[in-house]
C-alpha cells in the first residue's frame, strides 16, 4: 500500500523546532511492503524551519458543515506571537493533499497533536499544552478527500501484509 507520512516521524528535520520526530514502528512499514510518501505541509505551505510554533486558535463550526476543512476557512492559524499564517497552513494542506492523491495514497499516517497533522485531537490555541478534540488543517482536508487518516499511535495490525 502507498501510504502519506508526516515527514517529520521518518527523521527528516522538518519540525518547528528544527527537530524530527522519528518513529520506528511507521518506518518499519516499508520492510512489510508498504511505500512511504513523505509530507509537511507547513514547510510545503512556504514556512520556515525552525519556525515559531502554531495552534489553531479558532474553529467554529459551521452550522451544516465540519469544523477544520481547509475549503471553508473556518479556521485560524496563529503562531505564539500573533502572526496569522492561516494562508500558509492552507496552502500546504492543499498542495501535499494533491501531491498523496497522485501518488494514489490510500493512508496516510499523520503526527499526532499538530495543528497540520493531528487527527482526533489538537492544542487548544492557547499556547498552553492543552488539547482538545479536533483535526489539523492538512488531516482534515486528507480525511475530506476521502483518504483515511491515522497517528503514529494507531494499531498497524492490519497493515501486517503489505
Ligand atoms: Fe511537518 Fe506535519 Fe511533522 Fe509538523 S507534524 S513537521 S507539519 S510533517
Amino acid at each position: 500500500m502507498r501510504i502519506a507520512v508526516s515527514a517529520c516521524l521518518l527523521g527528516e528535520t522538518c519540525r518547528y523546532d528544527g527537530r524530527s520526530k522519528p518513529c520506528a514502528r511507521v518506518q518499519e512499514l516499508v520492510a512489510l511492503g508498504h511505500e512511504l510518501v513523505p509530507i509537511c505541509p507547513e514547510v510545503t505551505g512556504g514556512l520556515p524551519t525552525p519556525r515559531t510554533p502554531c495552534e489553531i486558535v479558532r474553529a467554529p463550526r459551521m452550522k451544516g458543515k465540519k469544523a477544520h476543512t481547509a475549503n471553508e476557512h473556518s479556521w485560524t492559524i496563529l503562531d505564539a506571537s500573533g502572526a496569522d499564517r492561516t494562508a500558509a497552513y492552507a496552502r500546504g494542506a492543499q498542495a501535499e493533499l494533491a501531491r498523496a492523491k497522485e501518488a494514489g495514497c490510500e493512508l496516510a499516517i499523520l503526527k499526532a497533536k499538530s495543528p497540520s497533522c493531528g487527527s482526533g485531537e489538537v492544542y487548544d490555541g492557547t499556547f498552553s499544552g492543552t488539547l482538545v478534540p479536533g483535526w489539523g488543517i492538512a488531516a482534515a482536508a486528507f480525511r475530506d478527500a476521502g483518504i483515511a487518516v491515522i497517528d503514529e499511535t494507531a494499531d498497524f495490525s492490519r497493515l501486517a501484509n503489505g
